[in-house]
């Protein structure tokens, strides 16, 4: 099985490229904001819990995602394996995804690091507050975002890279031009 972690800030593109690279081979795409929002929208319990803390940009907490994400593998096992998309954010939630796919005998295969500057990721995400109406995309929870991003997720990076697991591909680019970089990457590991 192929288990690929999309790593980088909000707004450097992990949806649109987990998408198509989730397509051409063959895995479940599993974006624990995508989850997030359409429970929400569904206005569940789950979904308004965590609805505020969303809201604020803030990281919903690190127990409420591994039965999320257990439900969510094992509704595609299907497939030849999994990307994540915004999941893991924390130590403790990659040691929580280590735990979960070891009970299968899997593991992480590589992370994936999708590299872009802050002021574009800003430009970005404003513009996609345009387009998406996204509450979580105005100036000040952006600004939130990235800060959360830096001392909460950004650990994550000499995590997966003394594994021997960290890769970084620039961000910047047309669609079509990051995803060749990224199967570039991914083709050289998994073959
Ligand atoms: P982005 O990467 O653009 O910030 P996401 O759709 O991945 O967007 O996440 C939106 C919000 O959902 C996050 O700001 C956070 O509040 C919550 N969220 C998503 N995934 C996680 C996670 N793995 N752990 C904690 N909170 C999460």
């Amino acid at each position: 099985m192929i288990n690929l972690v999309l790593f980088g800030p909000p707004g450097a593109g992990k949806g649109t490229q987990s998408i198509r690279i989730a397509g051409q081979y063959h895995l479940a795409h599993i974006s624990t904001g995508d989850i997030f929002r359409s429970e929400i929208k569904n206005e569940t319990p789950l979904g308004l819990k965590v609805r505020s803390i969303i809201e604020k940009g803030e990281l919903v907490p690190d127990e409420l995602l591994i039965d999320l994400l257990r439900t969510a593998m094992n509704r595609h096992t299907e497939l030849n394996g999994f990307i994540f998309d915004g999941f893991p954010r924390t130590l403790r939630q990659a040691a929580d995804l280590d735990d979960l796919l070891k009970e299968t005998g899997e593991k992480v295969t590589l992370t994936l690091a999708l590299e872009v500057d802050d002021q574009e990721l800003m430009t970005r995400l404003l513009n996609r507050a345009r387009i998406e109406g996204r509450k979580d995309d105005t100036e000040q929870v952006i600004a939130n975002r990235l800060k959360v991003y830096q001392t909460q997720t950004s650990p994550l990076i000499e995590y997966y890279k003394r594994q021997g697991k960290f890769r970084v591909v620039h961000g910047k680019g047309s669609v079509e031009e990051i995803l060749g970089r990224l199967c570039k990457v991914i083709d050289g590991v998994v073959e």
